[in-house]
């Protein structure tokens, strides 16, 4: 694609990246085919390769964005499943990141857009307000019945959902019961028998309110099999949530105090790896080290990080697990996270290590599409989220599974907002068939 940036434009080091990447795209098309919100809406704005046109214009005339840039640019999931598909490689991730950022600073939303956006970017990333926040969710929640919903099979999507329906979807999404609080931060849990390895395991924002049971299987399975788990003290959110609503300095303010703490830990007492759970988390670590590339504070140190980042389902291809248990009639539908497919590039490691520990896996139908979750894609664009979510969940049922098992959170809440199947994450499996507690499989 032929790009128009002025010398003085490509100065700028974020607009010599977008240039390197626009000229990358050879306006082909493949990516519209693997679009969910192409293939849902079939408007060629709503694809990667309309977005790219989007972003290429605001981005080269340097005026704030138009409304109707900022819609199709809200619309998209960041699922990155175009990045998969394109033959060119073409780095929309990069791209879309930067028209995040130039909408957040030079675009004027409505009020209550803006007062929600700040409200989710302030309460999401920080654990003990979110929990609060849950707790009044679980209070509201018998409100739903109130507030507006779209007519049943009506395909329409609004550009701007009402700030009520917003708040119906986040309602919707608070769990039922809250669990007691997970270890803390500072907390080292040592290996069993003679030790093999010793990790950090990130403690997450949002799951460990919502799902504290994930990293404690994580922690049992791992001590169990010689590896030290040790959670970082001071250790914050990583920064994806404010990443991906376009709050830059928020973001990468969290990064470099992670990746402080985290190379302390690692000179002081060693780490072979940084473990996640949440591939949402994951994909933005491992690109700690593009995002602080011009921060000479910082640059080296976050490459080191990325370098050391590891969804747990990789870090496990390595480990010997043994099998303790045998469930060979237990068929689990594996949800493939965009984060860990798309993102990371992981697809086949968590369903062979599920496969190996006993478990019949299947493939989900339409695998490549998003489940609608994306961060907190579900609560500001609700329509096509809840559109996704019973697409998925109409595949998922395709195969007839007893559980689902998935690799991120945010993908678990969703799913199993729309289906009675239970929804576990992969290590919770793994743990289980490995000799662990059967936490979280009832
Ligand atoms: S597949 Fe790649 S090269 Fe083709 S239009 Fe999409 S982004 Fe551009
Ligand atoms: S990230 Fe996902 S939603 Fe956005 S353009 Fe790419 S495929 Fe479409």
């Amino acid at each position: 694609m032929k790009t128009e940036f002025s010398l003085a434009q490509l100065a700028d080091p974020d607009i010599a990246e977008a240039d390197k990447i626009l000229r990358a795209c050879v306006h082909c098309g493949f990516c519209t085919a693997t679009c969910p919100t192409y293939v849902l809406l079939g408007d060629e704005l709503d694809s990667p390769r309309g977005r790219i046109y989007l972003i290429k214009e605001m981005l080269e005339k340097d005026k704030p964005p138009t409304q109707e840039v900022v819609k199709h640019i809200d619309r998209c999931l960041s699922c990155l499943a175009c990045m998969t598909t394109c033959p060119s490689g073409v780095n929309y991730m990069h791209l879309v990141d930067q028209a995040r950022v130039k909408i957040e600073r030079d675009y004027a939303r409505p009020l209550t857009e803006r007062a929600l956006r700040a409200v989710l970017a302030f309460v999401l990333p920080r654990p003990g307000l979110f929990r609060a926040g849950m707790i009044l969710a679980r209070l509201g929640r018998p409100l739903t019945a109130l507030l507006p919903t779209p007519e049943a099979g009506s395909k329409s999507v609004s550009a701007s959902p009402t700030l009520l329906r917003r708040i119906k979807a986040m309602l919707a999404l608070a769990p039922r019961r809250l669990s007691p609080r997970g270890a803390a931060g500072g907390s080292v849990f040592a290996a069993e028998g003679t030790r093999r390895g010793r990790v950090a395991l990130l403690q997450g924002c949002a799951q460990q309110v919502l799902a504290p049971r994930i990293n404690q299987a994580a922690i049992n399975l791992l001590t169990r099999h010689g590896i030290e788990v040790v959670l970082v003290k001071d250790e914050q959110c990583c920064g994806a949530l404010t990443h991906h609503l376009g709050r830059d300095a928020d973001a990468l303010a969290r990064a470099r105090a992670n990746i402080t703490v985290w190379l302390a830990e690692a000179e002081r007492n060693g780490l072979d790896a940084i473990l996640m759970t949440t591939s949402g988390c994951g994909t933005v670590i491992k690109d700690y080290g593009f995002m602080l590339r011009e921060d000479r504070d910082f640059a080296a140190a976050a490459a080191k990080v990325s370098a050391l980042a590891k969804d747990i389902t990789e870090y496990l291809g390595g480990i010997d697990l043994q099998p303790r248990q045998q469930h060979r009639d237990i068929v689990v539908a594996y949800h493939s996270a965009c984060s860990l497919q798309h993102g990371q590039k992981i697809t086949q490691a968590p369903k062979e290590l599920l496969s190996k520990n006993g478990f019949v896996v299947k493939d989900v139908p339409e695998s490549h599409l998003c489940c609608g979750s994306a961060g907190t894609y579900n609560i500001l664009q609700p329509d096509i989220a809840s559109r996704l979510r019973d697409r998925k969940v109409a595949n998922i049922a395709r195969v007839k599974p007893d559980m689902i098992a998935a690799g991120n959170i945010g993908c678990m809440v969703q799913i199993a907002g729309g289906t009675s199947v239970p929804v576990v994450h992969t290590i919770e499996l793994l743990g289980w068939a490995t000799g662990g507690p059967r936490q979280g499989l009832n």
